[in-house]
């Protein structure tokens, strides 16, 4: 009796996984430093060969928009932001075009929070470098005030077609806060051309996944600002992404002052009051963009921020450790600990 009810629970449990179930031929898990950072790839339900052939596919795309999009290398961004400050007409590069249109877009959404036209400050702070220096000390109130008064930002460049114009002479820009995340949404589309299903593409802990893992969604972990373990996971949805902005990534410490690479356009100081934002959204650009503006705005404006940029999943951990959130990303949160405090709104 025992034996059929369990073969009964086993039919139905098979049926209740419908056809979406990836066929686990082949599963490949790669890592690779690509993009500034470790790469982590799963693709699954194709056999082998088509597998290895669509990961080469995206070590090379990531290697291709990394060297193009660099803030501080010798490419086409460069020539970009040379010529850009020289308030000349000039022919865009076709591979930046779309980074700087949509870009153009989500500044204007996050009323400036979300600023690539500040190259300039990011650079005087010192994180343009792939290696900050840990005895770095902060800029100057002057040198911040010039930059301050400049104001340079997304609107100050005319484009039309491919033809561009700057208007102000401290335009530089610095795509390090969204190009993650376009690179993983080129990422995913090329993989979904080249005929994969179900695949996660996570960089660095931001990532973007299709499809499902085996008969589950594909499950991440988020990390805790404070410490290098996780602090919360969720499922995740086919073509969802999942990005997180913090003040650990890059940073030094200056008389016992942390100064992070994350700068508030309007102060040209590391924005305070935030540890972490988390925000989930379809594309990867947006998501991107989306948790580097809310980390500015901090645990009083983000609700306006996410709503004028469309988010509905937002996570932000205060300098306090409190965890604010929109009901949407409580339903999907699961804590490994429950957080000490929890403020929900939208
Ligand atoms: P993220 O880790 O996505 O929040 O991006 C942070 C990176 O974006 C920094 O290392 C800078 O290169 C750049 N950045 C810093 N502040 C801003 C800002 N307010 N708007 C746009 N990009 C920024
Ligand atoms: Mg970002």
């Amino acid at each position: 009796m025992k034996s059929i009810l369990l073969l009964t629970l086993a039919a139905l449990l098979s049926v209740g996984c419908d056809s979406q179930k990836p066929t686990p031929l082949y599963e490949l898990n790669e890592t690779a430093y690509t993009f500034g950072t470790l790469v982590d790839v799963t693709i699954i339900g194709v056999d082998e060969q088509q597998a290895n052939d669509a990961y080469t596919a995206l070590l090379e795309d990531f290697s291709y928009m990394h060297n193009t999009w660099h803030a501080w290398q010798n490419n086409a961004l460069r020539r970009i932001n040379n010529l850009l400050k020289t308030g000349a007409n000039f022919t865009l590069t076709p591979s930046v075009f779309p980074l700087i249109q949509q870009a153009q877009a989500l500044s204007k959404q996050s009323e400036n929070l979300f600023n690539p036209a500040i190259g300039e400050m990011v650079a005087l702070w010192g994180f343009h470098s792939s290696e900050p220096d840990e005895f770095a000390i902060p800029p100057s109130d002057d040198e911040i005030n010039a930059l301050l008064n400049a104001a340079p930002k997304m609107a100050d460049i005319d484009v039309e077609g491919l033809n561009m114009r700057g208007n102000n002479a401290h335009l530089q820009l610095d795509f390090g806060a969204f190009a993650k995340g376009v690179a993983v949404d080129v990422a995913i589309e090329h993989l979904r051309e080249l005929g994969i299903k179900h695949a996660i593409v996570n960089a660095g802990g931001d990532l973007r996944a299709i499809g499902q893992h085996d008969d589950r969604p594909w499950h991440i972990g988020i990390r805790d600002p404070r410490s290098e373990g996780i602090i919360a996971a969720l499922d995740i949805g086919d073509g969802e992404s999942v990005f997180t902005s913090g003040d650990y990534e890059r940073f030094f410490e200056h008389e016992g002052k942390r100064y992070h690479h994350i700068i508030d356009p309007r102060t040209g100081y590391p924005a305070t009051g935030t540890r972490s934002v988390t925000v989930i959204h379809d594309s990867g650009a947006v998501a991107d963009a989306a948790a580097t503006a809310l980390f500015i705005a901090g645990a009083d404006n983000w609700q306006r921020i996410a709503k004028s940029m469309s988010i509905e999943h937002v996570m932000l951990i205060d300098e306090q450790g409190i965890v604010h959130m929109t009901p949407a990303m409580a339903e999907r949160i699961e804590f490994l600990q429950p957080p000490g405090k929890i403020r929900l709104s939208e």
